[in-house]
């Protein structure tokens, strides 16, 4: 028996960034701006809130990205993301 695991944009709320370095984890609300993308007018930190040793560059931007798909409502209720392919209409056909 094969299990599906298909998962609603809407549906992940939270984004969590692990530091490599001191391995303290971030959780990011996406739906709810905290005061540190109020404050900052961006939504990731660029460096760890731990050690203060900056995350990979590439983190901030996407994440950023990713978040505004998510506000981007009614979008983020339509798209899912799943663990195998759902052949309901071929993309090549
Ligand atoms: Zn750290």
């Amino acid at each position: 028996m094969q299990k599906e695991l298909a998962v609603s944009i809407s549906d992940l709320r939270y984004v969590c960034i692990e530091c490599p370095s001191c391995r303290t984890k971030v959780v990011l609300d996406m739906r709810e701006k905290s005061g540190f993308a109020k404050k900052h007018t961006i939504f990731t930190p660029k460096r760890c809130l731990g050690c203060e040793t900056p995350y990979d560059t590439a983190i901030q931007p996407n994440i950023d990205g990713f978040q505004r798909a998510y506000q981007a409502l009614p979008i983020a209720d339509r798209i899912s993301f799943r663990g195998e392919p759902v052949a309901i209409v071929p993309l090549d056909s």
